[in-house]
């Protein structure tokens, strides 16, 4: 890690640890919003159209926080081992400013672009 200074490697640290803490408190919170729709209840059809798709857009926000949360694990030990902040493509070394906004992140902006646009 010689392209990162103590100060922003112990900034990135605390920054993946409270990313960590937030997500696992959300997920914790919205366990009760992903159960399964009773279809017995007398709720109507429109409100149980309603339903399922808040439940689905819950259960689809709630799987994005699972991904997110594990890859902020791999980042935290990737982190005690110096393999932190090199994108994993291409391992170049990923900038501060994206570090600090996506601490999990394992790819530089290029890389991460190119994989988005592949997936299209
Ligand atoms: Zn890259």
């Amino acid at each position: 890690m010689e392209d990162f200074t103590a100060e922003q490697m112990e900034a990135l640290h605390e920054r993946l640890l409270s990313v960590k803490a937030e997500l696992e408190a959300q997920l914790s919170d919205n366990r009760a919003d992903s159960k399964p729709v009773d279809l017995d209840l007398p709720i109507g059809r429109i409100s149980r159209i309603d339903a399922i798709q808040q439940q689905k857009m819950a259960q689809a926000q709630r799987r994005g926080q699972e991904v997110r949360l594990g890859q902020l694990k791999v980042a935290l030990q990737n982190f005690g081992q110096d393999e932190y902040g090199y994108c994993r493509s291409c391992e170049e070394a990923i900038s501060f400013e994206r570090l600090l906004a996506r601490p999990e992140s394992p790819f530089c902006v290029d890389c991460k672009n190119q994989i988005e646009s592949r997936r299209r």
